[in-house]
C-alpha cells in the first residue's frame, strides 16, 4: 500500500501511538444525548484510535437455547433452518422466550446483533394461523431499515399466508394504499409515511396488538417524536410492545415509561462494535490532500469492500464522482437520491458488484451490509455516537474490520 510510507499514513502501525490516547473503550458513547443538537461537538482524535481487541480476548456469548427449544411451529422452524440460522444470538436467546410469554421488552441492542429476528420470529409465531389484520405495527427510522425488516418478515413467514405492507416515504403511496386495503397482517413503516396514511384515513391502528419500535433512539434523533406519539396513541392499549434502542437517554426513558407495561430489559450492548474494529486516524492538510490520500488508500490490496462516510448529500455525491474519475467504481447513497436509486445502489454494494459505497449518516443508518472490510470517515461524524454507528458497519459477526478517520493535521499536533 503506497500511502503507508507517507507522512499521512495511518498511525496504528507506528510504535508509540498509544501515548496519544490509546484504547477508547467507548467511554463517551452517549455524547449526543439523543437530542437534536448534532453539530459542532469536537471529538478528540484519540477517540478515533483503537487497537482491535484480539479475537482470543472476546467473550463469546453462550446461548442457553437452540432454535428448536423455542415453541415455534414446524413451518417457522423450517424457515429458520432455510435461512441458515443455527444458534440464537444473545438478544434472540434472551428476548424470544419473553416475547412468546407476552411480556413487553426493552431491547438494548444495536444493528448487527440479530435484533430483527429477535422480534420477528416470536411475532410470526403469535399471529400464525390467525385472521387478524393490521395486528402488528413495526416502526423504523429509515426506509432502508424498514425494507430489511420486511425482507426478513417475508423470508421467515414463507408458506404461512401472512402478508405485510411496507409503508415508507419516497415510494409510491398509491401502491401502499392498495396494499393496506388488502388487509395485511403486518405493517412496517417509517413514522412520517405512517402518519400521512393515517391522515388520509387509509391506515387504522386500533387493531394493533403487537407494536415494535426499532432503533427508537435514531427515530428521536431524526425528529420523529411527535409522529411516534400520535401513531402509538392510535394502537390498542392491550397491545404488547417491544422497544429497541442502542441507548437510553432521558427522552427515551420517558417514552418507555408511557408506552410499555412492566417491561423486562434485555441488554446485549456488550463491548460494542468499536472495540473489535481496528481504528486509526489519517492526518490531512486540506480537502485535496484528503482526496489524494483516499484514492491512494483505495488502491491498497486489502481494501475489498469499503464504506466511505461524508457529511453532506452534495459532498457525498461529489466524492463518489471524484472516485469514478479516478478509476474507482462506487455508488453513493444520500437523501437526494430516490428510494429506488438508493435501493439499487445498496444492492450492488451488498452483492459485491461495486466495492465502494459513499454515504451520509442518515442514509447508512441501521443497514445490514455483510463483510465491509473498511470504514473510512472522510468527514468526521458529528458525535461520537455516530462514529460508533459508522464503524459498526465493519468488524461484524466476529469478522475483523478497520476504520480510518481523517483529521486535520494541526489537531494531532496541537490539541493533545
Ligand atoms: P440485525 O441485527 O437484525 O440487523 O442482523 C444482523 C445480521 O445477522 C443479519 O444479516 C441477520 O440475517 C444475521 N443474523 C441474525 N441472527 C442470526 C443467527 N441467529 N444466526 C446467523 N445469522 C444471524
Amino acid at each position: 500500500m503506497p500511502y503507508q510510507n507517507r507522512s499521512t499514513a495511518p498511525r496504528g502501525a507506528r510504535p508509540g501511538h498509544r501515548s496519544f490516547g490509546g484504547n477508547n473503550q467507548g467511554g463517551q458513547r452517549r455524547s449526543s444525548g439523543g437530542g437534536g443538537n448534532r453539530r459542532g461537538a469536537y471529538i478528540h482524535p484519540s477517540k478515533f484510535i483503537n487497537k482491535a481487541v484480539t479475537k482470543a480476548e472476546e467473550v463469546i456469548y453462550e446461548s442457553k437455547h437452540e432454535f428448536m427449544d423455542f415453541a415455534f411451529s414446524p413451518d417457522l422452524q423450517h424457515n429458520i433452518v432455510e435461512k441458515g440460522y443455527k444458534i440464537p444470538s444473545a438478544i434472540q436467546d434472551q428476548a424470544i422466550p419473553l416475547i412468546l410469554d407476552g411480556r413487553d421488552v426493552i431491547g438494548l441492542a444495536n444493528t448487527g446483533t440479530g435484533k430483527t429476528a429477535a422480534f420477528i420470529l416470536p411475532i410470526i409465531e403469535k399471529i400464525r394461523g390467525g385472521q387478524m389484520f393490521n395486528s402488528v405495527l413495526i416502526m423504523a427510522p429509515t426506509r432502508e431499515l424498514a425494507v430489511q425488516i420486511d425482507e426478513q418478515f417475508r423470508e421467515f413467514s414463507r408458506g404461512m399466508r401472512l402478508f405485510s405492507a411496507l409503508c415508507v416515504g419516497g415510494m409510491n403511496i398509491e401502491r401502499q394504499i392498495r396494499d393496506l386495503r388488502r388487509r395485511p397482517h403486518v405493517i412496517i413503516g417509517t413514522p412520517g409515511r405512517l402518519k400521512d396514511l393515517m391522515k388520509r384515513r387509509e391506515l387504522k391502528l386500533d387493531t394493533v396488538e403487537y407494536l415494535v419500535l426499532d432503533e427508537a433512539d435514531r427515530m428521536l434523533d431524526m425528529g420523529f417524536i411527535n409522529d411516534i406519539r400520535e401513531i402509538v396513541d392510535q394502537t390498542s392499549r392491550d397491545r404488547q410492545t417491544l422497544f429497541f434502542s442502542a441507548t437510553i437517554t432521558p427522552t427515551i426513558q420517558s417514552l418507555v415509561n408511557t408506552f410499555l407495561r412492566d417491561p423486562v430489559e434485555v441488554s446485549v450492548r456488550t463491548s460494542e462494535t468499536a472495540e473489535h474494529v481496528e481504528q486509526d486516524i489519517i492526518e490531512a492538510r486540506d480537502k485535496d490532500h484528503k482526496l489524494d490520500t483516499l484514492v491512494q488508500m483505495l488502491g491498497g490490496e486489502d481494501f475489498d469492500k469499503v464504506l466511505v462516510f461524508g457529511e453532506t448529500k452534495f459532498g457525498v455525491q461529489r466524492l463518489s464522482d471524484h472516485l469514478e474519475q479516478n478509476g474507482f467504481s462506487s455508488v453513493a447513497i444520500h437523501g437526494n437520491k430516490s428510494q429506488s436509486q438508493r435501493q439499487r445502489a445498496l444492492k450492488s454494494f451488498k452483492e459485491n458488484k461495486v466495492n465502494i459505497m459513499v454515504a451520509t449518516d442518515v442514509a447508512a443508518r441501521g443497514l445490514d451490509i455483510p463483510n465491509v472490510s473498511h470504514v473510512i470517515n472522510f468527514d468526521q461524524p458529528a458525535t461520537y455516537e455516530d462514529y460508533v454507528h459508522r464503524i459498526g458497519r465493519t468488524g461484524r459477526g466476529g469478522a475483523s474490520g478497520k476504520a480510518f478517520t481523517f483529521v486535520p493535521m494541526q489537531n494531532t499536533q496541537n490539541r493533545r
